[in-house]
This record gives C-alpha cells, structure tokens and sequence, in this order.
C-alpha cells in the first residue's frame, strides 16, 4: 500500500510577523545543501509507494526553475509515483510565477495552495505579509487559469479585521478557489507581533470570524469537511485525510515530522541539525495512545470516527456532553458545527481518560 509524502521547504523571502514556523531567508547556497541533504535522507525511504505528495514551507515557490528540476529528480530517482493521485506545492502570491505554474502542470503537480491570508491590505500589512491584494488576485487567476486546483488559505482575528472585510476576503477568494483553509491568528510570545499584541484579545476575538465562516461558505457550496478546512465535495485534500487518519507519511527537510507505522518521526528543527545529520526524534504510540489520538485528530473532520474504533471510555464521555456538539450515527461519531467551534474543549474532555 502506498505512503504520503511530505517535503518541507525551509526557505523565505522574509519573516512575517506571525510566523513561527521554521524558516530562513532564501540563500542559493543553502538551497543546494538542502537539495543534497534531501537526497541523501530520501535514499532511506527507496522505492515507496507515494499516493500523495506534498511540498511546503516556508515557501516553495522562492526555488528556481533549475531548484524545481533537481528537486522533483530527487523524487523521481527515490520514489515510486506511477500510483499518485495528488500532488500539492505551496506557494506564496509574490514568487508564484507563470513558468512555475506551468513547470507543476508539466510535472503532474495537481493543487497549489496559495497563502493569500487576506484580500484587505491593511490587514496583510498588519500581519507583515510580503505581497499586497492585488498580486494575490494576480496569483490566483494564474493558478485558476491553468486548470489546477486552487486552495487558498486565509487568517481571521486579525487586528483591525471587521466581519465585513472578513467577508470580503472570503467572498473573492470564493470566486477563484476549489478549496479554502480557514485559520485562526495564534500568536506565539517571541514572534514580532506576538509581542506586540499578545494572544489572549485574539483568542476570543476570532470566534465570530469563524462562526461566519461555517454559515457563509456551505451555503456557497464548500462544506466544512475539517476543522479548518471547507471545499465543495471531491476537492478535499487527500494529503491531509492521510494525516487524520494516520496512514504513513514520510516527511523531509528540516522539522518535517512523519508517520510510519504508530511512530512519529521528528526531523531535527533547524537546516543546520537536519545538515549534519542531528537526531531524529522518535515517538513511539503504545496501541492505547493511538486509539485515542485516532479519535482526537478523525473527529477533526465531518466523517468522524467509526464507533468500533472508539475506546468505551471516550464513549462514556461522549454521552455525558451535550448532545448537540455531536453527530451520532449506529457506525460512527462526529462533531456538528458547534463541535467544531468548540473542538478544544471536547478534546480536552477525552484526553482525561
Ligand atoms: S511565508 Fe509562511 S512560512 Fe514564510 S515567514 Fe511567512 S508565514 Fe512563515
């Protein structure tokens, strides 16, 4: 049976404020080092099977042309693709350029996921995002045009954001994409902006957004079929359904984290580690942890968990809450709406088991 793929592009052309995913300033030195250690860690895994792959970062879209060829090489010579039905790159609007669009195409790339984030600019310049509303509209109709999938992903709870410029943003974003992934600004302490701000006001405040957005996207046709996540039925993402479903997901780069078997595989944090060979960390999940995180993480999207797949336990608990937080069916459990909307208590509750 075949495995998911993941590669993490460690690689920005400038910080945002809110960032605190591993990154580093793009460097055509440090491109090469990555390159070569990718090719060395994906030998570990030769001859896979990959159903689904997916690039992100950082920013994918920052490699060059000559980057992209030695990359999707690497892929080639390691993995065994004839059987894949999804490959995503992430891009951002300002380096998603039309030899890039048509480079994916060409190489059987299906899906780019675009981090538009907002289409308000003093909302992007808030959240020190690089690109202004326009090249992402620009970036967006690149993507469209050319007939692959588009997933956009946004931010609520932005400082200055009303529920009008929240539902401008999804309205024109709407227009363009297959798919779109809602999230929530989280802030952490040593981030410019989490410094700045602080993260309790914002917590709270991204309720409404988010209630808007479960009320207005359906009703256009994408359902919520995750947490974050809404799309019209048949452009779901695959790559992620194998991550809430924990089937195997080989991750490289430098803090890429995967799946095989029950274990959980974390690549060394930082390019400099990951280069010279640091420790991968190994988490190994006793059968009981894995029942209760496979409830913890399916319960993240609208198929749920199947109830012969639940420990009695969590049973319990699920029929000690408030009914309408769930959706109880003889074969399987998921959350309703407001579930969703209040999936960290819930989880928090089985966790106690
Ligand atoms: S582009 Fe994405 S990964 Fe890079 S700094 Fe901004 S939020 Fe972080």
């Amino acid at each position: 049976m075949g495995c998911s793929l993941y590669i993490h592009v460690p690689f920005c052309e400038r910080k945002c404020g809110y960032c605190s995913f591993y990154s580093v300033r793009v460097d055509d030195g440090q491109i090469s080092a990555w390159l070569e250690g990718l090719s060395r860690e994906a030998a570990n895994y030769y001859g896979s099977q990959i159903t689904t792959l997916y690039v992100g970062g950082g920013t994918p879209s920052v490699l060059t042309p000559a980057h992209w060829q030695k990359l999707m090489k690497i892929i080639r010579n390691n993995f065994d693709t004839s059987g894949m039905i999804e490959a995503t790159c992430e891009a951002n609007p300002n380096s998603l350029t039309p030899e890039l669009v048509s480079f994916l195409k060409d190489n059987h790339f299906t899906r780019v996921s675009l981090g538009v984030q907002s289409l308000i600019d003093s909302e992007l310049r808030t959240l020190g995002r690089i690109h202004d509303s326009r090249t992402a509209l620009n970036a967006m109709g690149l993507v469209k045009d050319s007939g692959l999938t588009l997933s956009c992903d946004l931010i609520f709870a932005v400082p200055g954001q009303t529920l009008r410029t929240w539902a401008e943003s999804l309205r024109n974003v709407m227009n363009y994409a297959s798919h779109i992934s809602a999230y929530q600004l989280t802030l952490e302490p040593d981030t410019p902006m989490g410094k700045l701000y602080g993260n309790d006001a914002l917590n709270t405040a991204g309720y409404k957004f988010y209630r808007y957005a479960q009320y207005f996207l359906p009703k256009h046709g994408f359902s919520q079929y995750e947490i974050s996540s809404f799309a019209p039925d048949g452009f779901e993402c695959r790559h992620n359904i194998a991550y809430w479903y924990q089937k195997n997901v080989i991750a490289l780069g430098p803090s890429a984290v995967g799946y095989i078997d029950g274990v959980r595989l974390a690549n060394p944090g930082t390019l400099e580690e990951w280069l010279s060979g640091g420790k991968v960390e190994r988490e190994e999940l006793t059968p009981r942890e894995r029942k209760i995180e496979h409830v913890l993480i399916s319960t993240r999207t609208k198929w749920g968990v199947p109830r012969s797949e639940i420990l009695p336990e969590i049973e319990d608990i699920i029929h000690s809450m408030p009914q309408d937080l769930f959706i109880i069916t003889p074969e399987r459990i998921a959350l309703t709406q407001k579930g969703m909307r209040l999936g960290n208590a819930i989880w928090c509750e089985f966790l106690g088991v």
